[in-house]
């Protein structure tokens, strides 16, 4: 699949479920109302599409969400998307996750053949956490990393870097990757979705200004490490662990974008920070055989826009975006 101006599409993010057992502040209000179960597309029918993309070229697939691990019977879909890993079909079979449910699953998650997994955690601080998270715990999702850890599964950490919040804490989180061998990315807070607690431009905090200061006391190696998303590499001399930076408002990573984002719904879309999107749970649900969804999907991407534009809207305090990360995962 070959978008519009020349970037290929490889990469599918499948937001398996809009739920989530945390309320983070920069991703959800406290009173989100959710999908009703009706409209959500059965793991049967995610395994299917999924399949569709794999045919047309996705050769990476992360599973997330809202939380991909609330999910009733998802180690089904883990097991059924597995099958694409032995046939070489499929590259690598990955999740984004809070963390919360990996001390019960992470062992399933290895024997489904996922072997990285993205782990976002802000702070190390259980009561920083709690106020982030509102609804998390943070020795759960401890423990769930250590579950991980000791499943052989690679973690990275993500962590959004909020002003005032967290940012006091940068040393601490990149010491504790380096004892643990995990690799950290920070995420610089997208306008996504009315959340209802302080203002965006309160939270937001650029990273460029945040690398300024890291470097004064780490030594950062620019790195041509690539994992398919978006961030910017570097390692860590000190302790030789990768930090990424991710950096949708103070620097455009559109030019090698080659995701799309499927939701719950069955809802395809081309940009993260466009409105525009393709549905493809009627066509998959209008026939058995798979060619009028194949058509959709591409369809969809010969109308991929060339990239977002996010921006913090000072006056008004409003989203650039209606709908929140927790629809598209992220
Ligand atoms: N629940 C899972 C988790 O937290 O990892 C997966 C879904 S969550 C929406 C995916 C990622 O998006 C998380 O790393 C989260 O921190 C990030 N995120 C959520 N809202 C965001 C926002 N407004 N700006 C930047 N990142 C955001
Ligand atoms: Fe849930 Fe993830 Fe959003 Fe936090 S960031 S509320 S864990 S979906």
């Amino acid at each position: 699949m070959i978008d519009p101006f020349g970037r290929s599409i490889s990469y599918l993010r499948v937001s398996v479920t809009d739920r989530c057992d945390f309320r983070c502040v920069y991703c959800m209000s406290e009173d989100m109302a959710f999908l009703p179960k009706a409209e959500i597309l059965t793991l049967e029918e995610l395994d299917r599409l999924s399949g569709a993309f794999i045919r047309l070229g996705v050769k990476k697939l992360r599973l997330t969400g809202g939380e991909p691990l609330v999910r009733k019977n998802i180690m089904h879909l883990f097991r059924s998307l597995g099958r694409h890993l032995q046939t070489g079909d499929l590259e690598e079979l990955t999740l984004t996750t809070n963390g919360s449910q990996l001390a019960k699953y992470a062992r399933d998650l290895k024997e489904a053949g996922v072997k990285r997994i993205n782990v976002s955690l802000d702070t190390l601080d259980a009561q920083k956490f709690a106020a982030i998270t509102r609804w998390g715990r943070f020795d759960q999702v401890m423990d769930g990393i250590r579950a991980a850890k000791s499943a052989g599964l690679q973690v990275k950490l993500n962590a959004v870097a909020l002003k005032g919040v967290n940012d006091g804490e940068f040393d601490k989180l990149i010491g504790w990757c380096g004892e643990e061998g995990f690799d950290l990315t920070l995420i610089e807070v997208m306008p996504l979705g009315e959340v209802g607690s302080g203002t965006r431009v309160d939270q937001y905090l650029p990273l460029s200004m945040v690398r300024a200061d890291l470097r004064k006391r780490w030594t950062l190696d620019e790195s041509d490490y690539k994992t398919g998303g978006p961030a910017r590499y570097y390692t860590v001399r000190e302790t030789g662990q990768r930090l990424g930076l991710i950096t949708p408002m103070t620097h455009n990573f559109c030019e090698s974008c080659n995701r799309v984002r499927l939701t719950c719904t069955g809802t395809l879309y081309m940009c993260l920070g466009q409105e525009d999107a393709a549905d493809l749970r009627a066509p998959l649900r209008a026939s058995e055989s798979d060619a009028p969804v194949e058509a959709a999907i591409r369809a969809a991407i010969d109308r991929k826009p060339k990239g977002h534009d996010f921006i913090i809207d000072r006056r008004h305090d409003r989203p650039a975006v209606a709908r929140h990360m927790s629809v598209t995962g992220g």
